[in-house]
């Protein structure tokens, strides 16, 4: 079938197949996430040119030379948050907006903050569009994290930074988890971070790629104005 034929009906059934075979089977256990991923029309928020490969095992360019992450890793890191519907969360970067889509699904309240404003309006427009009230985009530098509005219960961070911003350790809740990709530009590791009191046990679960997190407690920014 060419790829400009795919209708509603198509993408729902690659997103099925795309839950169990991608992350049911690979380990994904929580039930809201599941559901989430499985509702969360992920084609939408990808260009038409690449629409047909929305539900495949890989991350895709979202454009301004970012991209949307592989549904497992948008998986495994919800997981990680121990969400529920009473928790407030933080995200930083929203890119396309889809793993913000994917927490306000579970969560009670979602601010995501995204550094390029064409992204930010974007995501911004999408998410309404699909009718989410409890997401607030936000434009700005996300390694400051988004005081006005903490403490956050999770905070999640989809880009590498190379090392946890102590912002986003200050703004997270008694019992609140971040996690956050750490390491260089060519890989990471994905890090769980939880807050006792003052101290703030970690743990790292997973090889990472992500695109870099430019900013004050991050990357400086490399070509670009
Ligand atoms: N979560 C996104 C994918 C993120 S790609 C999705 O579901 O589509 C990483 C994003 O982080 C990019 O859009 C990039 O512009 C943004 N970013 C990088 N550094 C940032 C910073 N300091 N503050 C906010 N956003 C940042």
């Amino acid at each position: 079938m060419a790829p400009t034929e795919l209708d509603e009906r198509d993408f729902a059934n690659l997103r099925r197949h795309m839950v169990e075979s991608q992350l049911r089977r690979r380990g994904i256990g929580d039930a809201r996430v599941l559901q989430a991923m499985e509702k969360v029309p992920r084609h939408r928020f990808v260009g038409e040119t690449v629409r047909w490969a929305a539900y495949d095992d890989e991350p895709l360019p979202i454009g301004l030379g970012q991209t949307i992450s592989q549904p497992y890793v948008v998986a495994r890191m919800t997981e990680l948050l121990e969400l529920n519907r009473e928790t407030r969360v933080l995200e930083v970067g929203t890119g396309s907006g889809y793993q913000a889509a994917i927490l306000a699904e579970i969560a009670a309240e979602v601010w995501t903050i995204e550094r390029h404003q064409v992204l930010a309006e974007r995501a911004r427009e999408l998410l309404a569009a699909l009718g989410y009230t409890n997401v607030h985009v936000v434009r700005g530098d996300g390694t400051l994290g988004l005081p006005e509005h903490a403490p956050y219960d999770a905070i999640i961070v989809t880009a590498a930074a190379p090392q946890v911003p102590a912002p986003l350790r200050e703004q997270l809740a008694e019992g609140g988890r971040l996690v956050i990709p750490v390491g260089d530009e060519f890989s990471q590791l994905l890090r769980v971070v939880v807050r006792r009191g003052d101290v703030f046990p970690e743990r790292d679960v997973l090889g990472v790629r992500f695109v870099p997190l430019v900013g004050e407690q991050g990357y400086p920014p490399r070509g670009e104005t």
